[in-house]
This record gives C-alpha cells, sequence and structure tokens, in this order.
C-alpha cells in the first residue's frame, strides 16, 4: 500500500515477492525513517489459520508510526493486508507442532530528497516467511551478556518504537555476547534499570508469587509479555509493571527471593534465562516451572488446543 501526502493511502495490492527498486535518494536509505511489527499466523488441527492479537501489533505499528512521523495505518488495513496475504496461497501457513507462518509488516520513507524532515511519499509492505520450532530439541535456558558500554535506546528516543535503528544499535552488543560465549544481550536504561534483550521483554518470577516486569518509555512493549502477565493473573499471580533494577535483580537471585528468570517475545514465545554474565561476574540463575507452564498455555491458546478466553485469535483465512 502506497501513502503520499495528498492521496493518503492508495493502491493496495499483492504483487510475486522480488527486489523493490527504491531511488538512491529515498529518505529510509539515510535517515532510517522505517517501522516494522512481527506477528505469526497459526494452522489449527480444524485447517483454520489465526493470528494472535493482531489489533495488538496494529496499534503498535501506530505508535511507532507517530514516533518515527510515519503516516498511521489502519488496523483494518493492516489485518486486511494478512488476509489478501494468505488468500493468494493459504498452503503457505505450515501445519504442525510449531510450525507458523511469520508475517512482517514494514513500512519505510521512499520519497526521495536530501535534506532532513519527515517524508511525503511512503510505502507499507507485508512479507512473510514459514518458521519451524525455534528450539529444536526442547526450550534450552539461555546464557544472557550484561552490556555495560552500549545502550539501546536513551530517554526521549525511539525505544518504545520497533524501528530499525534500535536494532541497528544492538547489533555491535550482541556481537559482544556471542563473542562471550552468550546467546542475547541485555540493556540496562542510563538509571542501572533493566530494559529488554534484544528482541524479547524479561520477566522476574519472586518466591511470593508476584510476576515483576520491567517498564519505562524506552522499553517495546512485548504483546508476549502482556498476554504471558494476563495468563498468570488468570491464576491469581499478582503482576507488577515497574522500573527494576540490575541491583534488584542480583541481590533478589542471591537471596533467593527471584525464583525464576524468564525472556519472552513472539518468536521463541518463552526462553528460561539461565545465566546472567558480564565481565567482571557471572551469575547463574534459578530455573523454574512457571516459564515453561505460561509458555505451553500460550501456545495451546495459538494452536487452538485451548479455550481462547480472551478472544485474542483472528481468523484471517
Ligand atoms: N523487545 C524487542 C526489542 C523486540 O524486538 C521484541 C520482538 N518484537 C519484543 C521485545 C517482544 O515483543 P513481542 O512479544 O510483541 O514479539
Amino acid at each position: 500500500i502506497c501513502w503520499s501526502e495528498k492521496g493518503g493511502w492508495h493502491r493496495p495490492r499483492v504483487q510475486p515477492y522480488g527486489p523493490i527498486s527504491l531511488d538512491p535518494a529515498a529518505a529510509v536509505l539515510h535517515y532510517g525513517q522505517e517501522i516494522f511489527e512481527g506477528i505469526k499466523a497459526y494452522r489449527h488441527a480444524d485447517g483454520a489459520v489465526y493470528t494472535f492479537r493482531p489489533d495488538r501489533n496494529a496499534e503498535r505499528l501506530r505508535r511507532s508510526a507517530r514516533r518515527l512521523a510515519l503516516p498511521e495505518l489502519p488496523t483494518e488495513y493492516f489485518i486486511q493486508s494478512i488476509r489478501e496475504l494468505i488468500a493468494v496461497d493459504g498452503a503457505w501457513v505450515p501445519s504442525g507442532a510449531d510450525q507458523s507462518l511469520y508475517l512482517r509488516p514494514f513500512m519505510f520513507a521512499k520519497e526521495a530528497f536530501l535534506g532532513v524532515r519527515p517524508a511525503k511519499k511512503v510505502a507499507y509492505y507485508l512479507i512473510a516467511s514459514p518458521a519451524g520450532a525455534y528450539f529444536t530439541g526442547g526450550v534450552k535456558p539461555v546464557r544472557i551478556w550484561l552490556s555495560k558500554t552500549y545502550a539501546r535506546a536513551g530517554k526521549g528516543g525511539t525505544g518504545a518504537a520497533k524501528t530499525g535503528g534500535n536494532y541497528a544499535s544492538s547489533l555491535l552488543p550482541q556481537a559482544e555476547a556471542s563473542a562471550q560465549g552468550c546467546d542475547q544481550v541485555v540493556f540496562l536504561d542510563q538509571d542501572g534499570n533493566v530494559e529488554e534483550l534484544g528482541g524479547m521483554n524479561v520477566v522476574f518470577v519472586y518466591k511470593d508469587g508476584r510476576v515483576v516486569t520491567p517498564q519505562s518509555d524506552s522499553i517495546l512493549e512485548g504483546i508476549t509479555r502482556d498476554s504471558l502477565l494476563q495468563l498468570a493473573e488468570d491464576r491469581g499471580l499478582t503482576v507488577e509493571r515497574r522500573a527494576v533494577s540490575l541491583d534488584e535483580w542480583r541481590q533478589g537471585v542471591a537471596s533467593g527471593d527471584i525464583v525464576e528468570v524468564f525472556a519472552c517475545g513472539t518468536a521463541a514465545v518463552v526462553t528460561p534465562i539461565g545465566a546472567l554474565v558480564s565481565d567482571d561476574f557471572e551469575d547463574e540463575q534459578p530455573l523454574g516451572e512457571l516459564a515453561l507452564s505460561l509458555r505451553e498455555e500460550l501456545t495451546d491458546i495459538q494452536y487452538g488446543r485451548r479455550e481462547d478466553k480472551h478472544g485474542w485469535l483472528v481468523r484471517v483465512d
């Protein structure tokens, strides 16, 4: 779908997958004016295809659009784009345990000019790719590298938007994490509070049943996290969204108050954190039952194996 200042959203169409032609002066190539989403389509046992809370992805795309001075795509266009893509060939959505069609909606500034201002011509695309199980051979706890050198986002920055620049700034720390034998990097904010991983939110489980997740205006609000916390509340657990300092994390684990730490996002759903590593310490993390039990409950809902009490599924075929 194209957007221009004069014409608004227009020209929705499905076209064969292939290269996009762009003017070398297209604003996105110079100023990074772009945003995206990540969402999956699941095939149920009866053959029907569903997405999970697509209205939330559409809403987040609009929030990202506002921060990046891009036009807001209405929710119905967002969901319609998924329906039309899947209508081309429903067989794209694989069946089988942990199989899905990963959908990548994205929007970028294509107006050609050199100068720093919001573009007046924008394109929205949706591409898709079948995705298998994130973990082969079962969910494994991950080792997390604490980056003390690099930040992902700053106050008033674009941290809460899903825009390429945030991921660009996470590439070097992620490479540092890999060089240190870790799977992922965790970022802190300027005040020493825990933010998130490069592509997942973090959740702490306390001995007294509280489930705590970092909240700030520079964290990307995960839809997986929101759903898991709702399921935790349904089980009678108390959920807290607030600042969590690194000290609270480390002391909580050392004292036994924190009994479980996990990360969550669309791709992996839930992964327990097994170790927190930095240049001067390595804290082993306690492994509990809640992460995997919530993971099972959520994936059961997504694949239609359990009742969708909250009305989260939207049929798209
Ligand atoms: N934080 C970041 C930085 C991410 O890229 C993602 C993945 N979209 C998440 C958190 C988790 O979000 P969601 O649960 O909506 O996939």
